[in-house]
C-alpha cells in the first residue's frame, strides 16, 4: 500500500473544548492510523451557528453558480480520487479498486444533483382550479438552511454524499458527522469542497462518537439525513423528536435475491456472489438471502460454489477486505452458529471461517426462516440459499421480513411481475443493485429499512420544504372568504358543487 500522502490533517484541536480524542485503528493490521477530536455539543452548536449565514450566502448564489461550484468540487474529487481511495482502504479496509468504484458511483450522483436541481426544485406555475381561477399559483422547493448529515463507514463516500451532494445542490449548508471509523474520508471531502468554496463554511465536518451525532440531532438544524443501523436510527429519531427536526432514515437491510426456473443461472450466481461477498458483505443493499426455484436449485448451487470457492478475504491482492467493526465479528459468528445449531449446513466457510477481523465466504443451506441468519442483518460475507416451490413462495418469504430496502430478481419471463410484488424500496431485475446506481432513480427503504429517499428528484426534494405562493390577479364577482358573503353567493357555490362533484355517486 502506498503511503506517499498522509491522511488529511485533523481539524484544529483548539476547537475542542474538552481535549478528548478518539483513535482510528486499521481493521486489517490493528495499527493506529489517525487520532481525531471528539467535538462537544457546544462545538457542534458553534459549527451549526457558523453554517447559518453560510447557508444564506450559498442559497443566494442561485442554482447556476451553485452548480458551477459543485461541478468544481466534482473535479477536485475526481483528480484526488486515488488518494481518497487509499484513505477509504486504510480506514475501513475495502480493496482500493472497490473504493475507486464507490467514488465513481458517488460522482455520478453528484453530477446529477448539480445538473438537475433547478429543474426539480425551481419555481413553477401551478393551475389554480375553477374556484380560484383569479389566483396565480407558484410552487417551489426551498432549502431548510442548515442540514445535518450522519453517515456510516461501509460506503464512506457514496452513502453520505447521497445526502451531502443533494442537500448542497438544494441550497443548504451541511454539517456532516462521519462515522468514527472513517473520519479522514469525511475531512478529505470537506477540505476539497473548501478549495472551491473558500468564502464561507458551507460544508463542515465535525468528528466524534455517537454523542457528537446526538448533539447534531439536537442542534436545531433544519433536517437530519441519517444513514446507519436501524437501532441507531431509532435513537436519532427520538433525539430529533425533542426539537421536531425532520429526519431522513436510510437504515439496514436483509436483501434477497430470487432465482426463477427460467433464470440465467450463471448471471444469477455471479450477482449473488458479488452482492453477498463484496465489501466483505458490509453493504446495506447486500444480498444476504437467496431463494431459488426448486427446478434449478441444484444447478444454481453448483454455479454459486464454483464462483465463491476461490474467493478469499485478506490483505494485498485479496478481493475481500476485513470486517471493519470489531464488534460485528461476534454478530456474524452468532448468525452462523445459530443457523448450524438449528440444522443448517455450511457448503462453504462456516464458524471456523472467522479468523481475527477476516471472515471467509460462507454459504449456508437449510437455514430455518426464523434463524438469525434469515431475519437479522448479518453484515458479513455470508449467504443463505433456500429452495422454494415457486416464486409465490419466494415472494411470501421475502415479504415476511421486517426490512424492505432492496431486492434482486433473476427471471426471463416473469421478472417484472415478481418485482412488482416485492415490498422493498427498489428491485433490480437480472442485474444486482442497478437501481442504486441509476442517477434519476430514488434509493431508500420501507419498514425497518427506514423512510425518505436519496438520489434523483426525490433525493433533492428530501432536503427542501415545499413553498406555495399565490397572487390574486383580480377579485372574483363571488367573494367567498369574507363575512360579507350573502345567501346568493352560498346558492351559487351550492350549485357549482353539485355540477363539479355531484355526478360522483
Ligand atoms: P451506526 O448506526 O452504528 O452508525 C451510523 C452513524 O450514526 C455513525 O456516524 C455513528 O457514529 C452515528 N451514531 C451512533 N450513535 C448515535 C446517536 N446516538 N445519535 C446520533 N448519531 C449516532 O451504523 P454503521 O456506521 O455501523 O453503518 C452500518 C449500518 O448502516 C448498516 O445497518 C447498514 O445497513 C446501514 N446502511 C444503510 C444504507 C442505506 O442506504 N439504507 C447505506 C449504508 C449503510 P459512530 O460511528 O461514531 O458511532
Amino acid at each position: 500500500m502506498s503511503t506517499a500522502r498522509s491522511l488529511p490533517a485533523a481539524p484544529d484541536t483548539t476547537r475542542s473544548t474538552t481535549g478528548a480524542t478518539f483513535d482510528v485503528i486499521s481493521p486489517a493490521t490493528g495499527a493506529l492510523i489517525g487520532t481525531y477530536p471528539i467535538h462537544s455539543a457546544a462545538e457542534v452548536d458553534a459549527a451549526v451557528a457558523a453554517a447559518r449565514p453560510a447557508a444564506d450566502w450559498w442559497a443566494g448564489l442561485g442554482f447556476a453558480e451553485r452548480a458551477r461550484r459543485l461541478d468544481a468540487w466534482r473535479g477536485e474529487i475526481t483528480s484526488g480520487r486515488a488518494e481518497l481511495a487509499r484513505i477509504i482502504h486504510r480506514e475501513m479496509g475495502k480493496p482500493i479498486s472497490d473504493a475507486k468504484l464507490e467514488i465513481a458511483m458517488a460522482l455520478e450522483h453528484l453530477a446529477w444533483a448539480s445538473a438537475h436541481a433547478r429543474e426539480v426544485l425551481g419555481p413553477r406555475s401551478v393551475r389554480p382550479g375553477l374556484l380560484a381561477v383569479n389566483q396565480e399559483c407558484t410552487l417551489e422547493y426551498r432549502p431548510f438552511g442548515v442540514v445535518g448529515v450522519i453517515g456510516p463507514w461501509n460506503y464512506p463516500v457514496f452513502t453520505p454524499l447521497g445526502s451531502v451532494s443533494f442537500g448542497l445542490a438544494a441550497g443548504n449548508a451541511v454539517v456532516f458527522k462521519p462515522s468514527e471509523y472513517t473520519p479522514g474520508v469525511g475531512l478529505w471531502l470537506a477540505e476539497r469542497f473548501a478549495a472551491v468554496v473558500p468564502e464561507q463554511p458551507v460544508f463542515q465536518v465535525i468528528t466524534g462518537l455517537g454523542e457528537t451525532g446526538a448533539a447534531l440531532c439536537r442542534s436545531g438544524v433544519g433536517k437530519i439525513g441519517f444513514t446507519g443501523s436501524t437501532a441507531t436510527g431509532k435513537r436519532v429519531m427520538a433525539a430529533c423528536a425533542e426539537t421536531l427536526t425532520p429526519v431522513l432514515m436510510e437504515l439496514g437491510g436483509k436483501d434477497a435475491l430470487l432465482v426463477d426456473a427460467d433464470a440465467d443461472l450463471a448471471s444469477a450466481a455471479d450477482a449473488a456472489v458479488w452482492g453477498g461477498m463484496s465489501n466483505a458483505g458490509q453493504t446495506c443493499l447486500g444480498v444476504e438471502r437467496v431463494y431459488v426455484h426448486t427446478d434449478v436449485y441444484d444447478d444454481f448451487l453448483a454455479e454459486l460454489l464454483d464462483r465463491a470457492t476461490d474467493l478469499r478475504a485478506g490483505t494485498g491482492a485479496a478481493k475481500i477486505g476485513p470486517i471493519t467493526m470489531p464488534k460485528q465479528i461476534e454478530i456474524i459468528r452468532d448468525h452462523i452458529e445459530d443457523a448450524l445449531a438449528r440444522g443448517a449446513r455450511a457448503l462453504l466457510g462456516g464458524a471456523h471461517a472467522i479468523d481475527g477481523q477476516f471472515v471467509q465466504p460462507t454459504i449456508l443451506v437449510g437455514v430455518p426462516e426464523d434463524a438469525l441468519a434469515a431475519t437479522e442483518e448479518t453484515f458479513g460475507p455470508t449467504l443463505t440459499v433456500t429452495r422454494v416451490r415457486d416464486m409465490d413462495e419466494a415472494i411470501e418469504l421475502v415479504n415476511a421480513g421486517s426490512y424492505g430496502l432492496g431486492s434482486t430478481v433473476f427471471a426471463r419471463r416473469d421478472g417484472k411481475r415478481i418485482a412488482d410484488r416485492i415490498r422493498a424500496g427498489g428491485t433490480s431485475i437480472n442485474a444486482y443493485v442497478a437501481h442504486a446506481t441509476i442517477t434519476s432513480l430514488p434509493l431508500g427503504g420501507v419498514g425497518d429499512s427506514g423512510f425518505g429517499r436519496v438520489h434523483g428528484p426525490d433525493g433533492l426534494k428530501e432536503f427542501t420544504y415545499a413553498k406555495a405562493t399565490t397572487r390574486q390577479r383580480f377579485p372574483l364577482p363571488l367573494a367567498l372568504t369574507t363575512f360579507t358573503r350573502g345567501r346568493t353567493t352560498d346558492a351559487v357555490v351550492d350549485r357549482l358543487v353539485t355540477v363539479l362533484h355531484g355526478r360522483n355517486r
